[in-house]
């Protein structure tokens, strides 16, 4: 029986139902403009107030008080949060000389384009190469600290491979030696326990879409005390530090979303492990020269990303495609790029290996039939495709590719 199994999670979630529910009434019954001061427009201002404080509880922030500046500020996505972290620091560090930033060379784009993007401007970058796992160690980021480190900014879990990184770790290092530490959480809110405070991070980017809130809301965190300029300028809003109209209905997803996402990770996790663990070693035991990219224990809960040598992703995926399950591979944002993702460049994989690259990314509303579907489905497609490769038969011979 043909399914339709979603596991590409780490694209896009479904907005759950109570997300819904939450956000409705915000659309066409309480729509005031939280800058108002009316009663009317007042219900939207508490409604983002409740919302600031389910963002900051989740994060291990301070409890944010009616009219004193936050530490959680609402953004229109998880791409603007880490622009805003990433050049609002630099430019304010610039002031005290500081023109030094500290990175990864497997982070998210929205990432890497900023830091490209501040090297133009004649700011300094290091790009710290990952491993074969996609780790970092402390040490390094420790070695490649200067006197004129602003920012260091690693990203808490990597989207494509599922890496988790050593962050508590690297924010201690980061705090003995006074830089300031940002980390791209948006796949890791909801996944793993965070706390800013015990965790040392100074700024935490968050997007609502990856934790079945809408597409289009984000947030982040500046810990008391950091200060950095708008990115957006305009008007009053948060507290004049992000300037725009307050979408209130999507602010209040996010604040409900992100409650539910964190209200009980470790059973949230180990359910998704449970599926994960089954697909990746159901994929191991049926198709032979499978590699699992990424760490096999610090990952996140849902992720699988497998390269089968001979093979093309793309292909993979309309042949998967036609069984109704969507995957990815590498990054949505990379596909229909003809380079192979930088994240799998970056844990060595050779091009060829790289290209034939499939992430399969389970979330709540997936089940172990879902797993069962796909171990069912996924093996026929990799040996049809091998039997049309122009590589597969050199590669069973042991000849060199590429
Ligand atoms: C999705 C994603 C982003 C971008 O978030 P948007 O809300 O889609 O802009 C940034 N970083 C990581 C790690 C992501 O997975």
């Amino acid at each position: 029986m043909k399914r339709f199994v979603y596991a590409d999670n780490a694209a896009t979630t479904r907005v759950s139902e109570e997300v819904v529910a939450a956000m409705l009434p915000y659309f066409s019954e309480q729509y005031g403009n939280a800058s108002s001061p009316y009663r009317f427009g007042q219900a939207s201002k508490e409604a983002i107030q409740k919302a600031r404080e389910q963002v900051a509880a989740a994060l291990g922030a301070e409890k944010p008080l009616p009219n004193r500046l936050p530490e959680v500020f609402f953004t229109s996505c998880g791409t603007e949060s880490d622009n805003w972290a990433l050049k609002g620091v630099m430019h304010a560090m610039a002031k005290r000389g500081k023109r030094h930033l500290i990175t990864t060379n497997f982070e998210h784009h929205a990432i890497l384009h900023s830091a490209q993007a501040l090297e133009k401007e004649g700011f300094s970058v290091t790009y710290l190469p990952v491993d074969h796992e996609g780790l970092i160690t402390p040490e390094q980021v420790a070695d490649a600290i200067r006197e004129d480190t602003a920012l260091v900014s690693v990203l808490y879990a990597n989207n494509e491979i599922g890496t988790l990184l050593p962050i508590p770790e690297i924010g201690a290092v980061c705090h003995d030696r006074g830089v300031l530490f940002h980390t791209d959480a948006v796949q890791a809110v909801g996944n793993v326990p965070i706390d800013v405070k015990a965790q040392h991070i100074d700024l935490l980017s968050l997007s609502g879409h990856k934790l079945h809130a809408p597409k289009g809301i984000g947030a982040l965190y500046i810990r008391k005390g950091v200060v950095l300029p708008s990115l957006i300028d305009g008007g009053a809003q948060e507290f004049k530090h992000r300037a725009g109209t307050e979408n209130v209905p999507y602010i209040v997803g996010l604040g409900t979303a992100i409650e539910a996402a964190c209200r009980d990770i470790p059973a949230r996790a180990a359910r998704l492990q449970a599926m994960r663990d089954r697909l990746i070693d159901g994929i191991l035991e049926r198709i032979p020269h499978a590699r699992l990219n990424g760490s096999r224990t610090r990952r996140l809960p849902g992720n699988v990303n497998f390269s089968f040598e001979g093979i093309e992703g793309e292909g993979m995926l309309l042949w998967l495609d036609q069984e109704g399950i969507c995957a990815s591979s590498g990054s949505a944002c990379t596909s229909g790029d003809l380079d192979p993702s930088h994240v799998l460049l970056a844990i060595g994989l050779p091009h060829g290996v790289a290209h034939g690259s499939l992430r399969l990314s389970l979330g709540d509303d997936n089940t172990m039939e879902d797993v069962d579907y796909i171990l069912e489905k996924l093996p026929p497609i990799v040996e049809r495709l091998r039997a049309m490769s122009p590589v597969w038969e050199r590669i069973l011979a042991g000849e060199p590719v590429e």
